[in-house]
């Protein structure tokens, strides 16, 4: 018997189980396949990978049906299943703070599960108490909020559900990008709040087509962000440290830059699609906002360390940035002075991008699996490793540095 420990965003302010405003679930079948086994060979998964990932979805779709899994009240599906195997469900949401719930279990857990939407953040501090703990999985993508450091030291697994939620991320900084060209959401206030002056709406609002677009990161997000963004008519731009393959290139009209720095002056639009690890901690800083072109446009959907806080809101004030618009922050959730949230032409939504309902089907359908494979003493594949035993292992080694 096990002792699992989720830590998972509160329930709705209007309680559990929500009124759901459709029935059904789009199938993970057809385009959404199609689109993972098209991606660049570094970090395309397998035919078997996927055809095995649809067939744990579709099962899960069955059993889970369309709901709200990802809170409190929606235990990520699990409790069911621990209770008919035995295994003890702790789930919390109240996890900062020195007496805070995690801080309570956290000692007695053999597994903690959380998501980078309320990450629950696993420091050295608390590795050190928590004794028991063998694995530590992130039911989504990106595993900072663990000391990837610490938990190597200690022996304890990091895990996490690879290309789950890709594409929905990348859907939410197309809409990003657009909704900030074209002045979306202060137009929208002003028909709410019944104001009709044509003039307010459209004199900051351009057309999407023709601006030059320039991905940091062109890896699983990033790459689908410009598939998408090339059907607006955008010029693409990327920079990463390894170049794609020149038939990649070719295919999306790509041009390469070598650094974000080198890359900005030319860019309409920057969006950043990169993990954080101490490397690319504060990469969007005062020299980079120096670099950009007054009025450019800046998206953020991959993490709220990698841009300097008080940079971005000097560079926007200096008409630098035009508008900035993400849903990652730091601290998760963001303090309500968080200067983000006031700051004129910003687009900010909580970090909400990869849980959308469809997410969560894909990337609780995933940790349902390596759940039960851990506990089973089963294999987890590779993809979904960043630590294991002592050192970055699968996409851990890929995409971090200790
Ligand atoms: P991938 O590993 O597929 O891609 C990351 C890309 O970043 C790679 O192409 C890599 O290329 C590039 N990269 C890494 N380090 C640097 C660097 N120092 N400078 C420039 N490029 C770099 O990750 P995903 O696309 O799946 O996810 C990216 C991040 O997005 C995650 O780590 C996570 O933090 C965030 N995320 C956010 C979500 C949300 O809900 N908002 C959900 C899912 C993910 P190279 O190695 O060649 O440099």
């Amino acid at each position: 018997m096990a002792k699992i420990l989720c830590v998972l965003y509160p329930d709705p302010q209007a309680g559990y189980p929500p009124k759901y405003i459709r029935d059904l679930q789009p199938s993970l079948k057809g385009p959404y396949a199609e689109e993972l086994l098209s991606l660049p060979e570094k970090i395309r998964p397998s035919e078997a990978v996927v055809k095995h990932e649809n067939e744990i979805y579709e099962a899960f779709l069955k059993e889970q049906k369309n709901q709200l899994l990802g809170c409190v009240s929606g235990k990520l599906g699990l409790e069911k299943w621990c209770k008919d195997n035995g295994h003890e469900l702790i789930v919390v949401s109240d996890k900062d703070g020195k007496d805070s719930d995690f801080d309570k279990y956290l000692p007695e857990a053999d597994v903690f599960i959380t998501q980078p939407f309320w990450p629950a953040y696993l420091t050295k501090e608390r590795i050190q108490k928590a004794k028991n703990l063998k694995i530590a999985i992130t039911a989504g993508i990106g595993s900072d909020h663990v000391d990837l450091k610490a938990a190597a030291e200690a022996g304890i697994s990091v895990v996490e559900a690879t290309g789950s939620n890709s594409i929905s991320v990348a859907e939410h900084i197309v809409m990003m990008a657009l909704s900030l060209v074209r002045n979306y959401l202060p137009a929208h206030a002003l028909a709410r709040n019944g104001v009709w002056n044509i003039a307010d709406c459209v004199s900051r609002s351009y057309d999407l087509a023709n601006m030059r677009f320039g991905a940091v990161g062109s890896g699983r997000i990033g790459y689908a962000v410009l598939k998408r963004m090339k059907a607006f008519g955008c010029e693409l731009h990327y920079t990463q440290r390894h170049r794609l393959p020149e038939a990649v290139e070719k295919e999306l009209g790509l041009t390469f830059h070598k650094t974000p720095e080198e890359m900005a002056p030319h860019m309409d639009i920057i969006s950043a699609h990169i993990p954080l690890y101490p490397q690319t901690r504060n990469l969007f800083n005062e020299a980079f906002f120096a670099k950009v072109n007054h009025g450019t446009y800046f998206i953020n959907c991959a993490r709220g360390e990698l841009v300097d806080m008080d940079a971005l809101k000097k560079a926007q004030e200096e008409g630098k940035i035009a508008a900035y618009a993400g849903d990652v922050w730091f601290p998760q959730p963001a303090p309500a002075d968080h200067p983000w949230r006031t700051m004129p032409f910003n687009g900010m939504t909580p970090h909400m991008s990869g849980t959308s309902l469809s997410a969560q089907a894909r990337y609780i359908s995933i940790t349902h699996e390596m759940l039960k494979n851990f506990l089973a003493g089963k294999p987890i594949p590779e993809d979904y490793y960043i630590v294991k035993g002592d050192q970055l292992s699968g996409t851990g080694a890929q995409s971090y540095k200790l």
